[in-house]
């Protein structure tokens, strides 16, 4: 096991009605800024209902935060902050809406130019507004980790940045506020949260056995739940458990003392920005290509993701890894989520655009060994057509 430094301060209400514990969670003399997204927060009643926790105090509202939040509208909030003076933060949505505030709540304490939070990936950040979040999609884990990630178009850009200053203070989970999802959005978050885990798990060396079991039942849970999901949306104990497993695939736990992969995410990011494809679409392309290339230095961790996740025992290593690469497709496909470039508009010559793109990017040495050049992410690409 590598070593590590674990630290987690943000406090999660989880449960039935847990909006209304709002209001012991904001400080009473704050200056509240809401922010929320393009309007399912105001249809599906979760505004009100965080509207009513914090009736009495002194609210602003922020809402038109996209989907693969935009620089843009991120810094229109920071200016609006800053004239109101704005002393807390309250994201209302799901991960677009999260990484937005996590944004924001940096650049309104940012002195420079706020475009350099994103190219150097949050290391400029000193301080950061305070904020809480009332969690509506189960998916990146946004809720209870320190990064986010904000495109910007005109820059054909999609950068994550990280910040210990970005942690929420606390998140509201309420299960009940995802009955709402349309398909669409809940088999996004199950496949997230999967290949969360998976960037987390399925690296090589790593000998952090603890890590490995939960990261195996949070894998196990979502292959169980992720299609129950689908078929009985109002169901409280699948949408509890699957709410609770997209938390804790990205929040620190699973990923203290093991090396990270990533280069899912990386490459599943320049696709985002080229063409707005659906984050946990990219994911699904991206990985199984990824499984398959690198199955020299993630053998051993195929093998054990076969057998313990899989239940694959029979047969010799490269049987059992085309079985479990197959079975890792099956499922995404299962939830409605297609795996091959193509399903997505994207051809040879888009491969070039995103190699380039993370090249310039710096997107150059990708992986848990650093392994995976520009010209090995195009081999990933070409064989995910
Ligand atoms: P999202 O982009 O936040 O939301 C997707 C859609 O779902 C939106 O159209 C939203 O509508 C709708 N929605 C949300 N909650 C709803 C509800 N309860 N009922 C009905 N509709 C609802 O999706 P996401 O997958 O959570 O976030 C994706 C973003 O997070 C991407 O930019 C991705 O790169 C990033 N990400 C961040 C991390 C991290 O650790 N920070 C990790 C992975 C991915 P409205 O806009 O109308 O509200
Ligand atoms: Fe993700």
């Amino acid at each position: 096991m590598k070593n590590f430094n674990f630290y987690n301060p943000t406090r999660i209400l989880f449960g039935k009605n847990s909006i209304a514990d709002l209001k012991d969670q904001v400080p009473d003399d704050a200056k509240v800024m809401i922010l929320y997204g393009g309007g399912s927060a105001e249809r599906t009643g979760v505004l009100d209902q965080v509207r009513s926790a914090l009736a009495g105090r002194t609210v602003l509202e922020f809402g038109g935060i996209e989907p693969n939040p935009r620089f843009a509208t991120a810094m229109k909030a920071v200016e609006m902050i800053r004239e109101k003076e704005i002393t807390f933060l309250l994201a209302v949505g799901g991960g677009s809406v999260i990484d937005a505030t996590k944004f924001i709540a940096a650049a309104a304490k940012y002195d420079g130019d706020t475009w350099e939070i994103l190219t150097s990936r949050g290391s400029v950040i000193k301080q950061a507004l305070p904020f809480g979040t009332v969690l509506t999609l189960p998916a990146t884990g946004s809720e209870m980790n320190s990064g986010g990630v904000i495109t910007n178009p005109e820059k054909g850009a999609k950068l994550p940045f990280n910040s210990v200053y970005c942690y929420p203070i606390f998140s509201v989970l309420d299960p009940e506020v995802t009955y709402t999802l349309p398909t669409r959005q809940i088999a996004n978050g199950v496949v997230d949260a999967f290949v969360h885990t998976i960037e987390q798990y399925l690296t090589y060396p790593a000998a952090a056995y603890v890590q490995d079991g939960f990261a195996e039942s949070l894998l196990r849970t979502l292959i169980d739940l992720g299609p129950k999901a689908l078929e009985t949306p109002e169901n409280y104990d699948i949408r509890a458990n699957l709410m609770w497993t997209a938390t804790m695939a990205l929040n620190g736990l699973i990923g203290a003392g093991v090396p990270q992969d990533w280069a899912s995410h990386m490459i599943g990011h320049e696709i985002t920005a080229l063409n707005d494809t659906d984050h946990a679409r990219t994911l699904a392309v991206v990985l199984p290509s990824l499984m398959n290339d690198q199955r020299g230095p993630k053998r051993e961790k195929l093998l054990q993701y076969a057998s313990n996740v899989w239940g694959i025992h029979e047969g010799s290593d490269d049987v059992r890894i085309d079985a479990v690469i197959d079975a890792t497709c099956g499922f995404f496909e299962q939830m409605g989520i297609k795996t091959r470039l193509g399903d997505y508009g994207i051809d040879a010559h888009d491969i070039d655009h995103i190699v380039t793109a993370l090249q310039d990017h710096g997107m150059t040495a990708l992986g848990e060994n650093k392994a995976i050049a520009p010209d090995d992410a195009r081999r990933i690409l070409e064989a995910a057509l």
